[in-house]
This record gives structure tokens, C-alpha cells and sequence, in this order.
């Protein structure tokens, strides 16, 4: 190749890089124009369950600004312009009908202790109104949600208790039955189906939480629950955390058919950005998540 032609062809690769970084920057002027306008809620985070894992729930031996060996840490929360984060309240199924009512209590009250903690940084809320009020303050509006029915111990009262310390959102199940509720697993074929879905009094739960204002959260649960769920439920659902079947056949995630019940009854699927459950694949990238 000549010169000449070597050099035409160097323009045309830079004017096609410098037209690709001008996109990749407006665009990022674009989210970051967005965001600075609407709060980016983010369903479910599991730093609570982190600060318990290593630091024994004891913030004054963690800080939050350097952490570096967790997903989240406060830097990457301003960078990433987080309004409004649900910090998951999760307790493993182990702890089923032994000490998961005080286990996840002690994980409500890291997340509270985390908030006056950081105070320039988190507020807890507890109601839209203080999500858009921390956002004006440019504050981390922080949320519970439960994540696993095992976690009130097939009691309303507990269920109660849990929306008058601030819980929002519970999920129905973790990845174990309860005794109200069906699994995952259940799809799987590695837990056997108990209550069918939902059972009677996991009906009552649902007309519960519907009745307090606690949104009922699907993650997790069988196809079936998922069916009943949307039936009973006298509010819209979330999923805090799945993502979409037709994409990734894992059973984590929410096939089309329930997709579309849940566009009817205007829920809300929060896209997990697990790689297998995104791709079923070790890799994903944020293309793979759009
Ligand atoms: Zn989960």
C-alpha cells in the first residue's frame, strides 16, 4: 500500500474512532443528563448481608469510603448516581424455624445503624416522598427489603412489625420453600413442590402486606407462585432481582408469559445483572443487560 493511500486510510480510522468516543461520551452526558433529573433505584443490594460476613454487623470496624473487596462501597454509589437503594434484610434458609425472626431483625438494624453512620452520605426512608426528598439532598435514599419469607416465621405479626421498622418490600421466598410459599427450586426439580404456589394463609400474606403498603416482591419464587401472586395481589409486584427467561432459561427468571401479566398489572421487573443470570454465561456486558 502506498503512503498516500496508508495515510487516507489512518483519517478515515481516526475520524471513525473520534465520531465512536463522541457517541460513547454523549451518551454518557445523555444518563448522566437523566440522572441527575430521576433518581436511579437499584432493587436489591446485599451489603447488609457483607457487613454481617465480615465485620460481624460492627461498622466502627468497616468504612464504607475505602471498602474495596465488596461490590458496593460509597464512591462507586455517588459515581454511579444512586437515588434510592433497597438493602436486602436476608437471612439464610438455615435459620428457618430456629432464630431467623431475631437474625433478620439484627439486619434491619445494621442497615438503620449504617444510615446514622453515614448521614452525609444515607437516609432512611421509608415512603416515596422521603426517596424524592433524599434525592434533592443528594443523599442515598436507603430502603429495606426482606429478602425470603422464612423471615416472619408464618407469623402476621412479625410481617407487622417488620413494615413499622421500615420494610418495604418482602420476598416471598429465598431460595428454600416456606411453609406458605413455593421456590424456584420447585422448577428445577430439586425441591419438591409443598404448597402448590401459594397457599391459603400465603394468600393472606399477600392481602396483608397489600393492606400495610408492603410491596411484594417475586424474586425467587416458582413460576406458580408467580401465577397466584399476580392473581391475588390487589397492587402491582416487583421483581427485585431476575431477569428474563427468554433470554437466559435459568429458572430464576421470569418467562413471557408472566411478563406480560405483569405489564397488565403494572409491575415492575428490576433487571439482575448476575452474568448467568443474564447470558447464562460466565460473561455479560451492559449490551447483554439492554
Ligand atoms: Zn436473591
Amino acid at each position: 500500500m502506498s503512503t498516500k493511500y496508508t495515510w487516507a486510510l489512518l483519517g478515515i480510522l481516526t475520524l471513525v474512532v473520534c465520531e465512536l468516543v463522541t457517541v460513547v461520551n454523549s451518551n454518557r452526558d445523555e444518563a448522566l443528563r437523566i440522572m441527575e433529573n430521576a433518581p436511579v433505584i437499584d432493587g436489591h443490594n446485599d451489603l447488609p448481608w457483607q457487613l454481617l460476613d465480615k465485620f460481624n454487623n460492627q461498622l466502627s470496624k468497616v468504612n464504607l469510603l475505602t471498602l474495596n473487596d465488596t461490590h458496593t462501597n460509597i464512591p462507586k454509589l455517588q459515581e454511579g448516581r444512586v437515588g434510592g437503594q433497597f438493602w436486602a434484610a436476608y437471612v439464610p434458609c438455615a435459620t428457618h424455624g430456629k432464630d431467623a425472626v431475631k437474625r433478620t431483625l439484627e439486619q434491619i438494624d445494621v442497615i438503620h445503624r449504617m444510615c446514622e453512620h453515614y448521614p452525609d452520605v444515607f437516609v432512611c426512608v421509608d415512603s416515596a416522598e422521603g426517596i424524592a426528598e433524599a434525592f434533592r439532598t443528594k443523599k442515598v435514599a436507603s430502603l429495606i427489603g426482606v429478602e425470603g419469607g422464612h423471615s416472619i416465621d408464618s407469623s402476621l405479626g412479625v410481617l407487622r412489625t417488620f413494615y413499622n421498622l421500615g420494610v418495604r418490600y418482602m420476598t416471598l421466598t429465598h431460595s428454600c420453600n416456606v411453609p406458605w410459599v413455593d421456590n424456584w427450586l420447585v422448577d428445577t426439580g430439586s425441591d419438591p413442590p409443598k404448597s402448590n404456589g401459594l397457599s391459603e394463609f400465603g394468600k393472606s400474606v399477600i392481602l396483608e402486606m397489600n393492606r400495610l403498603g408492603m410491596i411484594v416482591d417475586l424474586a425467587h419464587v416458582s413460576v406458580k407462585t408467580m401465577k397466584d401472586t399476580l392473581e391475588v395481589s390487589q397492587a402491582p409486584v416487583i421483581f427485585s432481582h431476575s431477569s428474563a427467561f427468554k433470554l437466559c432459561n435459568h429458572a430464576r427468571n421470569v418467562p413471557d408469559d408472566v411478563l406480560r401479566i405483569v405489564k397488565e398489572k403494572k409491575g415492575l421487573v428490576m433487571v439482575n445483572f448476575y452474568n448467568d443470570y443474564v447470558t447464562c454465561k460466565s460473561v455479560a456486558n451492559l449490551s447483554d443487560v439492554a
